[in-house]
């Protein structure tokens, strides 16, 4: 890794995340041909498109039994680009994942902020386990945005001047803060992405509710659409047990 230029350093505030698919080698047949190995031989993957009804079930099983090892003979590498705290939450999940964050010693930290969106419910009610996030007024959402826009534009403030002065970019970047946007590669399969998703959505479909930050859950989001394209069986399948991994 190399040393790069500061590039813009005028702050700039956004609510959402992004989620791009970089790499894939992932469908349905991995699946099948992984669970197949064992009574059919190698031979297997003759046998894949030859009765659709029955790969369908023969998903549906493995999920609904557990039976989790055929669903790891895949891999999918996403770029995601959310803010810090996102990423803290995100890096705890160690089973079947494979990350490379952006470096804060090797560059200067773009200036790009999160700040929640209208639709971002900012009020929590309840207590912890049992709570549920309604909307803000009018005030709470305009005081949000000002508050943390304002603290932003002094904390990298902060951030230039030390680095102005030759302090080094990894002393630096402590006055940074967690709504700082950073990116990444992660590289997963079905089995550990449907772990994921179980514990980082809500879903009317889940056997065990979850009650994820909002803002891993648009990330979530985002990686379960492009999977549910490369798998759809494996998807519906996930989705007709509860969405709980196998
Ligand atoms: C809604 C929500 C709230 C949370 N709040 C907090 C919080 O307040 N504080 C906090 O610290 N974390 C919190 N977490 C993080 C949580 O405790 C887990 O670290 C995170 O969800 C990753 O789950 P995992 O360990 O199952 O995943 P992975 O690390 O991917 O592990 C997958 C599975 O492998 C097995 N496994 C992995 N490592 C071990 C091990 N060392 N020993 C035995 N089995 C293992 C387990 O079966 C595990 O489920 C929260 C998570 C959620 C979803």
């Amino acid at each position: 890794m190399t040393d790069t230029p500061a590039e813009d350093t005028k702050p700039a505030f956004r609510s959402e995340v992004a989620v791009e698919l970089v790499k894939h080698a992932a469908s349905d047949s991995d699946v099948l041909w992984a669970a197949r190995v064992s009574t059919v031989g190698e031979q297997s993957l003759d046998e894949l498109k030859k009765d659709p009804e029955r790969s369908k079930g023969l998903i549906n099983y493995l999920m609904r039994d557990r039976h989790g090892s055929p669903f790891e003979h895949n891999s999918m590498t996403f770029f995601i680009s959310a803010p810090i705290f996102v990423f803290r939450e995100f890096m705890r999940h160690r089973v079947g994942w494979s990350y490379n964050e952006e470096s804060g010693r090797y560059r200067q930290l773009q200036p790009v902020f999160y700040v929640p969106g209208e639709e971002r419910k900012l009020v929590q009610e309840g207590r912890p386990g049992k709570y549920v996030f309604v909307e803000g007024s009018a005030e709470q959402q305009a005081l949000t945005g000002r508050v943390m826009e304002e603290s932003y534009r002094h904390s990298y403030e902060a951030y230039q001047e030390m680095l102005a002065a030759g302090v080094a970019r990894e002393v630096a970047r402590a006055v940074l803060p967690v709504g700082l946007y950073s990116s990444m590669y992660a590289t997963c399969n079905a089995r550990s992405l449907m772990h994921f998703l179980g514990l980082r959505t809500q879903h009317e479909l889940a056997r065990t509710p979850s009650f994820p930050q909002r803002e891993i859950e648009m990330v979530g989001e985002q990686m379960e659409a492009h999977w549910a394209t490369l798998m759809p069986l494996t998807y519906a399948a996930f989705n007709a047990n509860g969405r709980v991994a196998p």
